[in-house]
């Protein structure tokens, strides 16, 4: 069995968790690699609506392990939440399992993600503020607290106490916040442990021994390629390695054991929050797409900022993420355009780029050029089979497969499962 990797090769947004869903049935295990809470999927069971920020949304099938991986920042609060809120609907959280290796958000790291955002004024990142970004910066620093130490509350104390001690001076000094209590904090998070004991496990080991099994194991990103710590667009993005390579460091498996990686797009693109964005649309196709696509993020009901197919951007995330295949979402939200319009490159001071331009600076102020192809005006929410599509919308979609380099193997035109097209590659991509 192939070993997965799942990737938003976007913004993020790109409708991962109904990919999610239909690899479920060949996966044992589902595994997130980084990101907190701030990743949201929605999950209808039994009629009602469930939003899921940090469990992996293949809890609702029982055959399925669902793993938080080392490289995901937990809040022990928002994760006993959800527990509770998938008990209250008759689901099993048994068998979720959690890396003792994952940092811990604290409340100190919530704050100071809100009173930092707030300092920064114009310059705001427009981050969760979910204390994400500061958990990873006490990583990096060495002084976070990991969710194995939550198992010996003398050793928690003790960590709780160093941190807390820079932290308040910090929140006091600078920010002109009341300093939080170390009892406090301490008492509340030994509740945490108790719920969490049993959960917690060393998850690399249960995912090779699942590797040697020959079990299906699929790592799921969170967010974007284009909001990697790493290789996103800087400092707009997230504090984490959504790319393929992040499931090695963020799961704790070696490049080797990874034959399949997915890139999911959107049809057209998204993004949320601030940051430059080459073919964002202010008029009224850009409006169009956002209330067709109900572009609203899950986490924090934000409006998302849309434009047009970016193919130079899908150029990079196959190269950065070694993209064996993509699947191509909300097809269906381009239904009714006059026509429509894909980037191809920049240009910039009378330079042209084809590929992601090497300086911010250019990224911020290059214009797209755009190649322009007939829009369609069938509703496409019903084709099955790539032969039920409209003959302009095929030929849009060719010419995605053309431009990437990467093959088109699922189309959805659709929320619903079943509005969902398999393809063979067909392009001479494959
Ligand atoms: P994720 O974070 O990548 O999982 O993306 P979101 O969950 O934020 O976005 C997916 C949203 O788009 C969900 O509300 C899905 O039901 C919806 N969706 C997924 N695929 C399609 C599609 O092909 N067409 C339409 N119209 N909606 C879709």
């Amino acid at each position: 069995m192939p070993a997965t990797v799942l990737v938003g090769a976007q913004w993020g947004d790109e409708g991962k968790g109904k990919t999610t869903d239909l690899l479920a049935p060949e996966m044992d295990l589902v595994v997130r690699y980084q990101g907190g809470n701030n990743a949201g999927h929605t999950v209808v069971h039994d009629g009602t609506t469930l939003r899921l920020h940090l469990i992996p949304s293949s809890i609702l099938r029982p055959e399925v392990t669902p793993v938080i991986g080392n490289g995901v920042v937990i809040d022990p609060k928002t994760l006993i939440e959800e527990m509770d809120a998938l008990a209250a609907q008759g689901i099993s959280t048994e068998r979720l399992l959690v890396s003792g290796n994952a940092h811990l958000i604290m409340p100190y790291h919530r704050v100071l993600d809100r009173v930092t955002e707030r300092h920064l004024g114009r310059a705001q990142l427009g981050t969760t503020r979910r204390g994400i970004g500061p958990a990873y910066a006490d990583k990096a620093s060495r002084i976070g607290l990991r969710v194995q130490d939550l198992l010996d509350m003398k050793i928690f104390a003790k960590k709780l106490e160093v941190a807390l001690k820079e932290k308040n001076a910090v929140l006091s000094r600078v920010y002109n916040q009341l300093p939080l209590d170390a009892k406090e904090i301490q008492a509340e998070y030994e509740g945490f442990a108790a719920r969490l004991e049993r959960h917690i496990a060393d998850t690399s080991l249960v995912v090779w021994r699942a590797l040697r099994d020959g079990q299906g194991i699929l790592f799921e990103g969170a967010q974007g390629t284009l909001l990697d710590v790493d290789h996103g667009t800087y400092p707009f993005v997230t504090s984490s390695n959504p790319i393929a390579g992040g499931a090695c460091t963020g799961a704790g498996v070696g490049p080797r054991e990874i034959d399949r990686i997915i890139g999911v797009t959107k049809a057209y693109v998204t993004r949320v929050g601030a940051g430059p964005f080459p073919t964002e649309d202010l008029g009224p196709d850009g409006e169009r797409m956002g209330a067709v696509g109900q572009e609203f993020g899950v986490t924090t009901g934000r409006k998302r900022r849309c434009g047009w197919f970016d193919a130079v951007l899908l150029r990079y995330a196959a190269r950065l993420n070694s993209l064996t295949e993509l699947h191509l979402t909300k097809l269906d939200v381009l239904s009714g355009f006059e026509r429509v319009r894909i980037a191809v490159a920049y240009r910039h001071e009378g330079e042209t780029y084809d590929e992601f331009p090497p300086h911010q600076s250019i990224f911020h102020k290059c214009e797209p050029v755009y190649e322009e192809m007939p829009g369609w005006r069938e509703d496409i929410g019903g084709a099955r089979e790539l032969r039920d599509l409209p003959p302009a919308c095929r030929a849009y979609v060719l010419r995605l497969e053309e431009i990437t380099r990467v093959p088109v193997t699922v189309i959805s035109v659709g929320p619903a499962r079943e509005q969902t097209l398999r393809v063979e590659p067909v392009s001479v991509v494959a």
